[in-house]
This record gives C-alpha cells, sequence and structure tokens, in this order.
C-alpha cells in the first residue's frame, strides 16, 4: 500500500505588529486546508528583520491566533535562530556554482538603479560577477552571495487561485542570497524553511506572487520539490479600496475588544475570499468539511461590516446561556445574585445582541441593586402616575411572567389604553432604558422585591 503524503501547511508571519485581519484569514485557509486533508499546519515566526520584529508582536500573533482557535502543530519555529541553515544553503549553492560572488560596491549598484531608471526599466543587477573570477577583487572586498538565475525563459507560478502567471527570466536579475555581513535574505530563508519543514502548499497573501518565482528559481537550483501555491487576493474595505486604517479595526484583537467571537471572526474570514454556494453561515465544523482550495475567489474580497454584525449576532444565539454568561463574567465582577438573574435572563438578552459588549451593556441593570437611572430614551417613556395606579395590581398577583402580564393587560383594558402604554413606563423604572428582552420575563428575574423597589422609586 502506498501512503500518499498528507498535506503540511504554514503560516509564516512576519512579528512587526498586531495579527491583521488579512494574516488572520491566510491562517485560516492553511488550518482549514489541514484539517479538512488531515494534514499538518506549522507556525513559523519570520523574525529575520531584527530592527522591526519584537517580542511584543510574537505574543500578539500568538494571543491572535489562540483566540482564533488556529491551533498549530509542532513546535513554533523562529526563522532568525535557523540563519546558520540558510547560509550553510547560500554556500551549497555557492560550491555548486548555482550561486557566486559579487562584489559590486555600494556606488556601482546606485549607479546601475540610476541607469536603469533614466532608461525606464526596474532597477536591477545587470550580473557583472556572475562570470568573473573572484580573484579579480581587491583582497578583502565584501561580498554578496547572489543566485545564478537563468537569464531567459520564463518562470511560471502555477497558482491554484491565479492559475499560471508567467514572469520574464529577464526580468528577474540574480537575487541575493547572502548579505556581506553573512545573513541571509528574506528570500533564501522562506525558501530554506520551506523545505526543512516539509511545506507542500504555500498559501499567502498575493502580495507574495512576484516573491514566488523568485523562490521558484531558488527551489529549482537547489532540485528541491515545489510547493502547491496559493496566492489570496487580499483584502479590501467595503468602499473596494486597498485596506486601511481608515475603513476600521485591523486588528484581530481589536474585533475580540469590540464583543466578536472567536466562531463568528472564523466564519467571517472564510467567507471573505471562500465560498461555498450561497452559504452565509458556515460553522468551522462544516468550513473544516467543505474547505477546499478549488473555491477561493480570484477577486479581492470586500469587508462587510453588517455581514460580520449579522454572523456575530448568530453565535451570541446559538451559545448556551450559561456559557455566555459566563463570559460576560469575565469582563466585570458580577455577585452570585447578578450572575443568577444573568444566566436567567439571558434566553431573551442573546435574541437582540449583536456584540458581546452589546450583551453585557444590556445586561446592566440585572448587576445591581436599588432603583435605575434613567438614560435619555427611558425619561421619555416614564409615567409616574401610570406605575403608581398599576403598581397595586401588581403587587396583588403572583410574581410570574404570565400573572403579571395579565395583570397589566386587565389594568390597561380597564384603563382604555394599549398595553405598550404601561409596559413603557414599567420597563423605564425596571431597567431606566426603552428597551430590554420581555418586560415580564425581566420583573420575574429580579423577582418581587427588587421589582418593587425599583417601580416605587418612580411612582407618584
Ligand atoms: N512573512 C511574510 C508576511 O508576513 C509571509 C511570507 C510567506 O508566507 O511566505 O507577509
Amino acid at each position: 500500500m502506498t501512503e500518499t503524503k498528507k498535506p503540511v501547511l504554514r503560516f509564516a508571519p512576519s512579528p512587526t505588529g498586531m495579527l491583521h485581519i488579512g494574516g488572520a484569514r491566510t491562517a485560516l485557509f492553511n488550518w482549514l486546508y489541514a484539517r479538512h486533508t488531515g494534514g499538518t499546519f506549522l507556525l513559523r515566526i519570520e523574525d529575520t528583520d531584527r530592527e522591526r520584529s519584537t517580542p511584543e508582536a510574537v505574543a500578539a500573533i500568538l494571543g491572535g491566533l489562540e483566540w482564533m482557535g488556529l491551533d498549530w502543530d509542532g513546535q513554533t519555529v523562529y526563522q532568525f535562530a535557523r540563519a546558520g541553515r540558510h547560509r550553510e544553503v547560500a554556500e551549497q549553492l555557492l560550491s555548486q556554482g548555482k550561486a557566486y560572488r559579487c562584489f559590486a560596491s555600494a556606488e556601482e549598484l546606485e549607479e546601475m538603479r540610476n541607469k536603469a531608471r533614466a532608461e525606464g526599466k526596474p532597477p536591477r543587477y545587470d550580473g557583472r560577477w556572475r562570470d568573473r573570477d573572484p580573484n579579480e577583487a581587491p583582497a578583502g572586498a565584501p561580498f554578496v552571495i547572489r543566485l545564478r538565475a537563468p537569464q531567459t525563459g520564463e518562470t511560471i507560478v502555477h497558482d491554484v487561485v491565479q492559475g499560471d502567471v508567467r514572469f520574464g527570466n529577464d526580468q528577474l536579475d540574480d537575487m541575493v542570497l547572502l548579505r556581506s555581513d553573512g545573513t541571509p535574505t528574506y528570500m533564501l530563508a522562506v525558501v530554506v524553511d520551506d523545505f526543512d519543514m516539509g511545506v507542500t502548499h504555500v498559501i499567502r497573501g498575493d502580495d507574495h506572487l512576484n516573491n514566488a518565482a523568485r523562490q521558484l528559481q531558488i527551489i529549482r537550483a537547489m532540485g528541491w520539490p515545489e510547493p502547491i501555491y496559493g496566492h489570496l487576493p487580499l483584502i479590501h474595505g467595503p468602499d473596494g479600496a486597498k485596506l486601511s486604517k481608515r475603513h476600521g479595526a485591523l486588528a484581530v484583537e481589536a474585533y475580540r475588544d469590540m464583543g466578536y467571537l472567536p466562531e463568528t471572526m472564523r466564519n467571517y474570514l472564510l467567507r471573505l475570499g471562500w465560498s461555498h454556494g450561497d452559504d452565509e453561515i458556515i460553522p468551522t465544523a462544516q468550513a473544516i468539511e467543505w474547505f477546499n482550495l478549488e473555491n477561493i475567489g480570484r477577486s479581492p474580497a470586500r469587508l462587510d461590516f453588517k455581514k460580520l454584525d449579522n454572523l456575530n449576532a448568530h453565535y451570541i444565539r446559538s451559545l448556551d446561556d450559561r456559557v455566555l454568561a459566563e463570559m460576560i463574567a469575565r469582563t466585570r465582577a458580577l455577585s452570585p445574585t447578578a450572575m443568577t438573574r444573568l444566566v436567567a435572563a439571558m434566553p431573551g438578552l442573546k435574541e437582540r445582541a449583536k456584540t458581546m459588549v452589546e450583551l453585557g451593556e444590556a445586561a446592566e441593570f440585572l448587576f445591581t441593586d436599588g432603583p435605575r437611572e434613567l438614560d435619555e430614551a427611558a425619561r421619555k417613556n416614564i409615567a409616574p402616575e401610570t406605575i403608581a395606579r398599576v403598581l397595586p395590581k401588581l403587587e396583588a398577583t403572583d410574581w410570574t411572567a404570565p400573572a403579571l402580564e395579565a395583570a397589566a393587560r386587565a389594568f390597561a383594558d380597564a384603563e382604555g389604553i394599549k398595553l405598550g402604554q404601561v409596559a413603557q413606563p414599567l420597563r423605564a423604572a425596571l431597567t431606566g432604558k426603552a428597551a430590554s428582552p420581555p418586560l415580564f420575563d425581566m420583573m420575574a428575574v429580579l423577582g418581587r422585591e427588587e421589582s418593587l423597589v425599583r417601580l416605587r422609586a418612580y411612582a407618584k
């Protein structure tokens, strides 16, 4: 029996800031494909840029992935720690004649750039040390190691998302693999790490598509297996422009703080660039079952905050009452009474909340005892005389939602007014707001004594 090799995927963030939603989507797609195929999902922190990489950013990225529920397999790989291995590969290419030492000085390179610019061409290294004997260089002169890249023909990236993308080799110059201080370039590091990690699929943002051509040249020079590439179109703002800060929050952390659930984010980010017919609600288990590379979209996906809210409302509703209450309890100190009320009120509360922040705010009236302060809308609804007149009727009934409702209805009928004209003042006094879960349920949740304290405070 031949064993087919399971896919190995990776997420390879540069730790220079928060985990952005674009990065989170890349991670998600890789994770989903690994989980769908029973493959492996690896994490590599590309911390070779020592100036811009920070431990805080590493922590933020790991925290963001954990919060998103995107667990990775095995140890996290740190790219900088592997510089020795990268150097080794550069030297191997050098000894095989597939790379060469280039002694071009900074001034020479500057000259090449200026010349190219004057001719309206992209800046390219002109290959002046490609065939020159290194002995011609001044003794001890610094050098870089460059790939002896093919100069004619094409490098074709067979991309599962973009199709075949062709690059004329005359447009790709001999890239630097090792700098004069012996540090590897990013291009070399990525290729070596992907090979050593056994990566079979490289799924990442399409801002890396050009890099793929260069990386393929190194891979071919080494005779290594070529990964399957998939370059995801970037995410755009609701207006169709490239995503930027002015479109709103970009960091995954910010979405968490705004009260979005991880399940929501997974569903939402999945739909930003991947589709399964018209399905919008795709819980993670279903996503793992369905995810494939074929259905990745070819055009940039647009953020749609309304969709995000709808999904979040859906996932909030589908969570267990106690689980939701415990999530709220993590954001503020709640007494046992408050907690009991919160769980009891949750069926009504969760029907109305688009975010966990909203849910917590809507439940505020359950957390402390005594008369409520009225917000502006509640102030408009308060009617002390009505409250004073209905109070004795309520006091005389059983303190259950149906009995309280029946009493309020009977009162409204007798007065020749609508139920709402009784209910709104009661709600205002009870919750301090103009909107709440079903009023009589809330009266039952608060209990007779606490409800009466609040109502009496506004009865005249
Ligand atoms: N480190 C790169 C980035 O953060 C990703 C490189 C790759 O996926 O090959 O954009």
